[in-house]
């Protein structure tokens, strides 16, 4: 395979083959510039990316606004110290707080910091004022990041046994069973953490009067109700957050991914009865630092001036329309999501398989596991790039098989 590339991109990969670290089996390409919807790879191969790096890019890639953000901090200031206030850092932190209705936030790099913590917020309300409760449930299925106390955290059945042993006071119950849910509340737990929509587990939503229970049982006990809105927050599902959808505010919220339109930024709010850390208790060399803010505060700005929740959701219902209509000829079924966070399924092992074939084809799409293919393009996707991407995704679907033999396509 390597002889078919250009000598830099021959090259390259022989050069990554021996010095970046193997923990994931990735094409043989090499991505080097980005333009709104589009990647092109150092042979000049063009992309349309209806994944925008796993949900992460939403002003697209390289955006304008985030570019002049980014110089125009880096010429003043890239990093302070955490040990002081900085204008962005203070400036995003009421952007943030005014827009959510949340009090106050604390920032970090990854959604796994960010979860990490909402986790010691709880843990510190539960010395606080629940005799010392530490017990966190959550769902399974979910995936809250890859820091060894968010593994605990994630509902991953193959992530039991690894690097064991695991952070203790994880408890994970089944989405939408509030009976599951509340068998598991004990005296010890001091918080409840769920996705709305779990991204990474297969894009399932919970269910309103789910949790509207949950929310009632946290209030009755006093346990923290957390969302974890890092792939769900700011936008990607319709609405600016998806708790908006249920009409519920969580104690905590977590946002990363699209908030930094690919810069590392999370987040973390909460009200002012749980600003509850004492000094040393949390912190970060890079917490709240001045560039990560700029560019937070330049995307966040751009997503709320340009109304981008309302294209996710405009877009996302088009492309669940265009989804339904494919159903008709090809087998995909289950069509579902919030937004621009969609999802279907095909039979086992097709994903992936129909993902390289799309690629080839020069569309990026992504395969969840053997059976889940996940759409998630750029907030600021158009009707005319939307078509686009059904035509090779069609394309893509034919060249493997998936078309549905006309007696099937009747039935359906
Ligand atoms: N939480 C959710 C819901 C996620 O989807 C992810 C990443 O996919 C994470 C947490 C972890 O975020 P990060 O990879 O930035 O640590």
């Amino acid at each position: 395979m390597l002889n078919s590339k250009n000598k830099d991109t021959a090259a390259l990969l022989a050069a990554a083959k021996k010095s970046v670290l193997f923990t994931a089996n990735r094409p043989e390409v090499v991505m080097e510039r980005g333009d709104g919807m589009y990647l092109w790879d150092t042979e000049g191969k063009k992309y349309l990316d209806f994944s925008s790096g796993w949900a992460v890019t939403s002003l697209g890639h390289s955006p304008k606004v985030l570019q002049e953000a980014i110089a125009k901090q880096a010429g003043q200031l890239v990093h302070a110290s955490p040990a002081f206030f900085n204008k962005p850092m203070v400036e995003f932190a009421e952007l943030l707080t005014s827009v959510s209705g949340f009090d106050k936030a604390y920032f970090t790099s990854s959604g796994a910091e960010a979860n990490e913590t909402a986790i010691k917020l709880a843990r510190k309300h539960g010395a606080l004022n629940l005799n010392g409760a530490y017990e966190i449930i959550t769902l399974t299925n979910s995936f809250h990041g890859r820091t060894l106390a968010m593994m605990s955290a994630t509902g991953k059945a193959h992530w039991e046994s690894l690097y064991a042993p695991k952070v203790p006071g994880f408890k994970h119950v089944p989405i939408n069973d509030f009976d599951a849910c509340f068998a598991a509340i004990s005296d010890r737990t001091c918080a409840i953490m769920l996705e709305l929509v779990q991204g990474e587990g297969g894009v399932h939503s919970v269910d309103a009067p789910y949790l509207q229970a949950l929310r009632k049982a946290c209030d009755v006990y006093g346990i923290l109700l957390i969302f974890d809105e890092v792939q769900t927050g700011i936008g990607r599902t319709g609405k600016l957050f998806a708790h908006e959808h249920y009409g519920i505010k969580p104690d905590v919220m977590t946002l990363a991914k699209g908030i930094g339109g690919g810069f590392p930024l999370s987040a973390t709010l909460t009200m002012k009865q749980y600003d509850i850390f004492e000094p040393g208790d949390q912190g970060g060399t890079y917490t709240g630092g001045p560039l990560a803010m700029a560019a937070g505060q330049a995307v966040v700005e751009e997503i709320i001036r340009l109304d981008l929740s309302t294209n996710a959701k405009l877009m996302g219902d088009l492309m669940s329309e265009k989804l339904v209509e494919l159903s008709h000829e090809y087998a995909i079924t289950d069509i579902r999501g919030k937004g621009l966070l969609l999802a279907f399924t095909v039979a086992e092992g097709i994903a992936p398989q129909l993902a390289a074939c799309c690629m080839e084809d020069g569309l990026i799409i992504n395969a969840l596991n053997a059976s889940t293919v996940r759409i998630t393009p750029a907030l600021t996707v158009t009707e005319a790039e939307t078509d686009d991407m059904f035509k090779l995704l069609e394309r893509g679907m034919s060249k493997l098989g998936l078309k549905m033999a006309q007696k099937e396509t009747a039935n359906a």
